[in-house]
């Protein structure tokens, strides 16, 4: 519809039509504004980084001290970075303090996290000293659950087994993690495999543990003693994330 000025009646002056004026509130709002509608209109992937440990609980150690704790958390800042603007980022902490397993867990699902990356050191469960390691949830075994329990075709999969309803797109993940960070490992392997980690277990979206090097190492705590390496290292990750998205049309 055209709006008609009544001053002119030989040469009608044509002012804005609805489409054109949503345009120009547009460009007059202020950015914060109109960024935060087309955000509502289009939600960011939600992305929660979850740096291990905090507080009284320090992780492990390395032979000159470097604390399992702090390296997670500055991997976690660095992947953020890296990050924001693509996705919505939350880390589950962001300062030196603890949280249980089950409270990092529910971070995640309370923000309806599109994906899940814990992030930890050491050798808890590498085969071999050193090195890195993608662990993505193994799956728990069937006979311990009723028939009904293990339906992925139901809602009906119990809390302690909802990670199997993301298991194969973990799985993928882990696959594109390991890619991206063997150039970055000391002997071009990074572990990998599937266990029936706490933190991941109860996880509604698809989660992996990713463990950045070994403290006790005495190269890898040099090495992740250094600013620049941790954010090669989230780099890598970040690519990883980026490429799963867009596989899956994120
Ligand atoms: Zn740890």
């Amino acid at each position: 519809m055209w709006i008609i000025s009544k001053a002119s009646k030989t040469k009608p002056i044509r002012f804005f039509g609805l489409p054109a004026a949503l345009a120009l509130i547009l460009l007059l709002a202020p950015v914060h504004l109109w960024a935060g509608w087309l955000e509502g209109a289009a939600p960011l992937p939600v992305v929660v980084l979850d740096p291990g440990h905090g507080g009284n609980d320090a992780g492990a150690h390395g032979p000159s001290g470097l604390k399992e704790k702090d390296v997670t958390l500055a991997v976690a800042r660095a992947l953020s970075e890296s990050l924001a603007g693509s996705y919505r980022m939350v880390l589950t902490r962001d300062d030196d303090y603890g949280l249980s397993v089950g409270e990092r867990t529910s971070i995640a699902n309370h923000h309806r996290a599109t994906l899940f990356i814990s992030l930890h050191n050491g050798a808890g469960f590498t085969s071999a000293p050193g090195g890195m390691a993608v662990y993505f949830c193994g799956q728990v075994a069937r006979e311990a659950l009723p028939e009904a329990d293990v339906s992925l075709d139901t809602d009906l999969v119990p809390w302690r087994a909802v990670y199997l309803r993301h298991q194969a797109a973990s799985r993928r993940l882990a696959r594109l993690l390991i890619d991206r960070l063997e150039p970055l490992a000391d002997d071009g392997e990074v572990d990998s495999g599937a266990f029936p980690l706490l933190v991941l277990k109860g996880a509604d979206m698809p989660a992996v543990l990713v463990e950045t090097g070994c403290l006790t190492d005495p190269v890898d705590e040099q090495k992740l003693a250094d600013s620049d390496y941790v954010r090669a290292v989230a780099a890598a990750i970040a690519v990883a994330v980026r490429t799963f998205f867009k596989s899956n049309g994120q």
